[in-house]
């Protein structure tokens, strides 16, 4: 086929397809995602305990409350700020952790950040008239914001911290959610609000010896800085005299990487898939940025951010990063309405490996051992793993002590020692499990870890057992009262920020509960007929998984290699990630119309 001009000379289609292939059948091997369910697992539940903070002893409460929040990360904390606006008093966020902050209490890895750029990612910055340090946060400042937010919102004084919910059941007779902890809590709710988290499941993987290891070992969401030293800006100062290893390259392992490699004596760094590692660019917030911001910039740029990811067209790109960059255009790349199918497939392509080739390029530049440097190029289409961004990772495998174990299929078993591929043992004093979380599509219900009962006895278990069934991906019939944040995979829609998403729904949820309570409401609940409704607006825009998927490396986006896993059920409004901006305006103009069409309302 003659090349256009904007087709890349050294791209050859069929070669490229062949090794991507050949690349992703050494990874799709038997038994890559089995994991430990550390809720149930006698050897690895410890590795859940909170390192943090201490646990206190206290008597068991029984209280009465407007709303229970289960969850004091974003999504609760934003849907109570929310509700606060919206005048409810009595409101009981409830936690495993020690402290509000979620997915930032628990991940203070050295070097933790987030790498969707500060002004976008962290919510509610006008509300608090905060501006970030940074272009890119570090956790300590996330988690420090999310506080703040709850302390202006008062949300703490009344939170249950290292409390776990065992049971919600609704209450028949009193109207009221009843909820039971493992401290012997008795909690009454007029609303319950889920706001379990996306990433709260420890994913460890199901290693055959893994219990035998003598050695330190810990998850990424767990850091014993006891055990290394320092703190989340590094000075692992007691690594000195340790042999380290990390298995995974993901997210947050390419974070703590260069930390490890500046303190630890050794470092193995036992990697099954290289990450796609674009620019970061990270710098101190100038000290003009707020000086021409409107009121509403925050929303504004979060939007931008989402538009350019949907592949929609925007006057500008406020954030201008790797995301913006690549992410927008490998996953909605513009087309012309003259191109065929056929044509648009093949400009796609060609600019993703365009984009690829940029990548591997870049490791090739920062890494000095050409035999290291080719086993960490990433060889697959850009949107088949998160990409990850970083400007020290790389160069932290130049460090003399730093080396690369490539295991494409995994680490075979770990014996008392230490990991074993291929016959060889590599004995530690410590192992670092950088391997991530369940998927965010993990069932609501199973992210929640305790049963749910509705009216009459209805678990909650059961009735999405075969994907989730909801009006607007946020409430359930046969669950009065409640509303479940929305998360992927659950009828509601994906911003890659979940920020924005958490955002619309924390802002829906205080319009809803305060416009049911001047209404005098007592019990709301989703109509079975406006429930059937949403789901088959989901269904009619359900896709097949496309073959660019399909060819893809195995990995959490694609559920290890399986990309029709879910159920048809677990689609976001408008196919796809989903239609955001058709998704807000359907909850604004529900909420606005004073209606609340598709609720059965009890006075
Ligand atoms: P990931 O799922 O991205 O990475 C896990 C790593 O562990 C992968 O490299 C994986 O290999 C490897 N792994 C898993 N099981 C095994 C095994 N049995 N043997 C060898 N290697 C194994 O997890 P992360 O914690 O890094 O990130 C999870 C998510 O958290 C991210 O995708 C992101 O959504 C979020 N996050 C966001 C950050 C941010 O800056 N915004 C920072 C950190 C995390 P393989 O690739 O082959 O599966």
């Amino acid at each position: 086929m003659k090349k256009t001009d904007d087709i890349p000379q050294n791209f050859d289609p069929e070669s490229v397809r062949k090794k991507y292939l050949q690349e992703r059948d050494k990874r799709l091997v038997d038994g890559r995602a089995e994991i430990r369910d550390l809720r149930n697992d006698e050897h690895f539940a410890r590795y859940r305990r909170d390192p943090f903070t201490e646990y206190q002893d206290r008597e068991a409460m029984t209280d009465s409350v407007d709303v229970a929040i289960i969850g004091g990360g974003m999504g609760g904390v934003v849907a109570g700020a929310h509700l606060r606006k919206a005048g409810i008093r009595r409101i009981r966020i409830i936690d495993e952790a020690g402290g509000i902050g979620g997915t930032w209490y628990w991940n203070r890895y050295p070097g933790v950040m987030c790498d969707v750029e500060s002004y976008s990612y962290m919510p509610m910055l006008e509300d608090l008239d905060y501006i970030p340090k940074n272009r890119y946060a570090f956790g300590d400042e996330i988690m420090g914001h999310f506080q703040a937010i709850a302390e202006k919102y008062d949300l703490v004084s009344d939170a249950m911290f290292h409390t776990r919910v065992e049971r919600t059941e609704w209450d028949e007779a009193s109207s009221r959610w009843r909820l039971s902890t493992d401290h012997g809590d008795e909690i009454s709710a007029k609303y319950v609000v889920m706001a379990v988290g996306i990433l709260n499941l420890m994913k460890m993987p199901a290693i055959p010896g893994m219990e035998t290891f003598r050695g330190k070992a810990f998850h990424t969401a767990r850091w014993d800085f006891e055990y290394t030293g320092g703190n989340i800006h590094g000075g692992l100062n007691k690594l000195s005299d340790k042999v380290v290893g990390v298995i995974g390259t993901g997210a947050s392992a390419i974070q703590c990487i260069p930390h490890l490699a500046e303190s630890a004596k050794k470092l193995f760094v036992f990697q099954r898939t290289p990450s796609a590692i674009g620019v970061r660019g990270n710098r101190p917030t100038h000290d003009d940025f707020s000086e021409d911001l409107r009121p509403g910039w925050q929303r504004e740029r979060m939007e931008n951010f989402q538009a350019i990811l949907l592949g929609l067209p925007v006057e500008t790109d406020l954030v201008k990063d790797g995301w913006t960059k690549h992410f927008g255009p490998t996953h909605r790349y513009p087309r012309d309405p003259s191109w065929t199918d056929a044509e648009y497939g093949r400009r796609l392509e060609a600019f993703d490996f365009e984009v690829m080739e940029e990548h591997r390029q870049r490791v090739a530049d920062i890494v000095h051992d050409p035999k290291t440097a080719d086993v960490l190029k990433p060889y697959y289409r850009y949107i088949c793993k998160r990409p990850c961004f970083h400007d020290e990772y790389l160069s932290a495998f130049n460090h003399p002590n730093v080396e690369l174990i490539d295991c494409p299929a995994g680490i075979e078993r770990v014996t008392a020692n230490g990991p074993v591929i291929e016959g060889r043992e590599f004995p530690l004093d410590c192992i670092v499990y950088a391997t991530g979380f369940e998927a965010e599509t993990t069932p609501f219900y199973r992210r929640a870890g305790h049963d749910i009962f509705g009216r009459d006895g209805l678990r909650l278990a059961d009735k999405w057992a075969d994907g989730p069934k909801t009006m607007f991906g946020i409430m359930s019939h046969g669950f009065p009262n409640m509303i479940i944040m929305p998360c992927p995979g659950q009828q509601a829609v994906v911003t890659v920020s979940h920020t924005l998403i958490t955002v619309e729904a924390g802002e829906h949820v205080g319009a809803m509960i305060g416009q049911l309570e001047q209404k005098e409401v007592s019990v709301f609940e989703v109509s079975e007929e406006a429930e059937t409704e949403w789901c088959e607006t989901i269904l009619s825009t359900h896709m097949k998984a496309s073959p660019i998927m399909a060819a893809c490396t195995p990995s959490r986006i694609n559920h290890e290699g399986n990309p029709n896993a879910l159920s048809p059920l677990s689609g976001a409004y408008g196919g796809g990630m989903g239609d955001f901006f058709g998704y807000k305006q359907r909850l604004a103009e529900w909420i606005d119309s004073g209606e609340l069409a598709g609720l059965l309302l009890k006075k």
